[in-house]
């Protein structure tokens, strides 16, 4: 059943709207959705909000073009969350690896840190849905000090990933306040941002928050698209300005089921973001989080997406497929197995196009008699090995 909603009722996309007061008229409560859900499902919304939040601004909201599509799957709450319990509360043991609130330090040399508890729309799928928009997700200046006091008392960081909730509904002013302490740490190389503003609320990007952002290079951004139908006016604006303002732009989508669980939308989607000067980065396979097992892919989707850009399109457009496993072990990169064959003489490796090409190894009396270049004994034997190979 397909019901159009016409964007241009909802939202004058040639008024210079201000985000704050998208934020304003933003829906939270299922009765603003009269429109668009039946008595019943709109009882059925109020209970899902009680646990998980709801948050969409007028410009989102106005990108749905039918019921169910890939924009309602993504913002309108569904029973699915709450009758799913298989998943974990916080599946990355984010707060496990915490050694302050709101700081994970999992890698060697960088951290994130959460800035916002608020974001300008509330992801059905979202990683730390238990948390975003809620009390449980109370961010205070003197929590974000403490985490900046650790990275300073951390020489091995040289990296900051900036989180939330979405670090741009914080004010110009207090980001300001953060990055301008950040950045009078020596050893801090690089700060990143982690924003879906550029795509759920495209007009919090405005002159004045480039002009401030570009005080702090080098600074990354890293937002996140899901669907060509989130490329908008607007949304091209955005990153424009930011790219303009000397800004390395990446994105991270989620694969979805029902909203982007498809080659050919992920071809469409890239090639937009790279005229967008978007770099697509990383594709997540969805979290194992409660209340978003419905959204949840094989592992085969996954990796039909990247064998269908890999080769066939540009190598810019073509995105590290990652599981941030469960447990805490962080990001897993997964890739299509290209080897055929592999034995001491050769190994065999099919192409793009499903054709089978050799490259043969230097012969055993060149290679030091069974020893490697470095004179070393190989232990492994080589098929053994060649199951680790698909990693990176
Ligand atoms: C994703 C993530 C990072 C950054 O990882 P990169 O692979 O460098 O982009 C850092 N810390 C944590 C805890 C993360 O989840
Ligand atoms: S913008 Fe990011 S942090 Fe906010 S709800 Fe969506 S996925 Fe979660």
């Amino acid at each position: 059943m397909i019901e159009p909603i016409k964007r241009d009722l909802v939202f004058d996309k040639t008024a210079d709207l201000n985000w704050k007061l998208l934020l304003k008229e933003s829906v939270t409560s299922p009765e603003q959705l009269r429109d668009y859900l039946s008595d019943e499902e709109i009882e059925e919304c109020k209970k899902v909000i009680e646990r998980y939040p709801m948050r969409i601004n007028p410009y989102y909201l106005s990108l749905i073009r039918y019921k169910g599509d890939p924009i309602w799957k993504q913002c309108i709450p569904d029973i699915n969350e709450l009758i799913d319990v298989e998943g974990l509360e916080d599946p990355l043991c984010e707060e496990r690896d915490s050694p302050c609130p709101g700081l994970t330090h999992r890698y060697p040399d960088r951290v994130l840190l959460l800035i916002s508890s608020q974001c300008g729309m509330y992801c059905r799928f979202c990683t730390r849905k238990r948390k975003v928009g809620t009390e449980k997700l109370r961010i205070s200046m003197s929590q974000i000090l403490k985490g900046i006091e650790y990275i300073a008392n951390h020489p091995e960081v040289r990296d900051v990933v900036l989180s939330g909730g979405d670090p741009f509904l914080l004010s110009d002013r207090k980001l300001e306040f953060i990055l301008t302490r950040l950045r009078a740490i020596p050893h801090l190389e690089i700060i990143r941002i982690g924003t879906r503003v550029p795509c759920t609320m495209p007009q919090r990007v405005t002159p004045e928050l480039c002009n401030m952002l570009k005080k702090f290079h080098p600074l990354f951004i890293n937002t996140h698209f899901n669907h060509p139908y989130e490329i908008t006016e607007e949304s091209r604006k955005a990153c424009a300005m930011l790219a303009d303002a000397g800004i390395p732009l990446g994105n991270q989508s989620v694969l979805l089921k029902g909203v982007n669980d498809n080659p050919a939308i992920f071809t469409e989607l890239n090639q937009a973001l790279l005229t967008m000067r978007v770099k697509p980065y990383y594709l997540f396979q969805a979290d194992y989080v409660q209340g978003s097992n419905h959204f949840r892919t094989p592992i085969e989707a996954g990796l039909e997406v990247i064998s269908a850009l890999r080769g066939h399109t540009s190598g810019l457009a073509v995105p590290h497929y990652v599981i941030d496993v469960p447990g805490g072990g962080g990001k897993i990169a997964l890739i299509p197995n290209p080897v055929v064959e592999l034995t001491d003489e050769h190994i065999l490796l099919s192409n793009y196009q499903g054709k089978t090409f050799e490259y043969k190894f230097p012969a055993k009396e060149q290679n030091g008699n069974g020893k490697n270049g470095n004179g070393t004994h190989i232990e492994t034997p080589l098929l053994e090995k060649s199951a680790k190979l698909p990693q990176s």
